[in-house]
């Protein structure tokens, strides 16, 4: 029996660009024998028409399915929906603005004909991003390497390929607050890389900007680890000791020379200084906490609102 490989195209108002991606991914499947593939597309709840010409695709060529969800739920939420519903032996992920070559797709099969369960493309260059956005996003990696334990592929993206039982792997992991790029390296199993050129986006723009940024690097971390809530403590213990010499020497100076009744601006100095490490501190811990209170609502990850042509009833299709 053949062996099926499902694309998996998380799309959000994409409709300039489905066309040559369409164009493109059919090429570099009809050159590869031997599987079955399907084609789904996780249609974000696009505003443009986007959900229309995936309908159209879909009426032309029967390895197209779609997942509609009933809103914008984010690329990591589009993603695990798609994990959820594809069919595949394998799932590759792929961008639909074209930054990830769909002409690599012969070669994450054929390593994963040799045993790899996770193939993933890493960059080796990054056309058409900003200066700042390179630096940021290789500082960011810096960052979290440090403060994790899990080793987390540098300048690599969702464009990959997993093995069934990574999807499996994957879909068990239910949180809201999702850092899928952590939870690739999280599940472990065999993984290999690839490398290539990321070339600019082929139409349309992108959906990131720097706000969204941030939010997904403080959900890697808080999402992987505790350490900065072990931070607040090493800050408390440092300044205390550092607060005891000082105390020590005030005490000493004043029985030895007298009391000095000046001191407004060191005073100043300290309390605004704690101040706003306690500041800080607060705000780690009201991070985590915040957390914890997304995952206690324990809410379906997301809904459906049509899967190839039928409405949905009961949306999660939970595992
Ligand atoms: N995407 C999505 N939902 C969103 C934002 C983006 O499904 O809310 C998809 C988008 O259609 C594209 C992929 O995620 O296929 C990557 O998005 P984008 O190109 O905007 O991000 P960038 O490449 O700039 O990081
Ligand atoms: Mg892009």
């Amino acid at each position: 029996m053949k062996k099926t490989v499902t694309i998996l195209v998380p799309a959000y108002n994409e409709e300039e660009v489905l066309d040559q991606l369409y164009e493109r991914l059919s090429k570099v499947v009809e050159d590869i024998p031997f599987y079955e593939f399907e084609i789904l597309f996780v249609n974000d709840g696009s505003k443009d028409n986007t959900l229309n010409k995936i309908k159209l695709f879909k009426e032309i060529d029967e390895s197209i399915s779609y997942v509609n969800l009933s809103r914008n739920f984010g690329k990591e939420i589009a993603m695990i929906a798609g994990l959820d519903y594809a069919k595949g032996d394998a799932v590759i992920i792929i961008d639909a603005d074209l930054q990830d070559p769909p002409e690599l797709i012969p070669e994450m099969i054929r390593l994963w004909e040799n045993g790899y369960d996770d193939v993933y493309a890493k960059r080796k260059t990054r056309f058409g991003e900003t200066w700042l956005k390179k630096t940021t996003s290789s500082l960011f990696y810096k960052v979290l390497q440090k403060l994790t334990r899990i080793p987390i592929q540098k300048n690599t993206g969702d464009f990959r390929l997993l093995d069934r039982r990574c999807v499996e792997a994957l879909k068990q992991i239910r949180e809201t607050q999702r850092y899928t790029k952590g939870m690739f390296s999280w599940i472990g199993y065999n993984k290999k890389e690839i490398l290539f050129d990321r070339d600019p986006r082929a139409a349309g723009e992108t959906k990131w900007n720097y706000l969204k940024l941030v939010d997904l690097a403080i959900e890697g971390i808080t999402s992987f680890t505790t350490t900065p809530l072990r931070f607040s403590a090493l800050f408390g213990c440092i300044i205390s000791v550092f607060a005891f010499i000082y105390m020590i020497w005030v005490i000493t100076k004043t029985l030895l020379y007298g009391e000095n009744v000046a001191g407004y601006p060191s005073l100043m100095t300290v309390i605004l200084f704690l101040g706003g490490i306690q500041l800080i501190s607060l705000g780690i811990i009201g991070e985590y906490l915040g957390r914890i209170f997304n995952e206690t609502k324990n809410r379906p990850l997301y809904f459906v609102d049509e899967y190839n042509n039928e409405k949905v009833l009961n949306a999660n299709k939970n595992q």
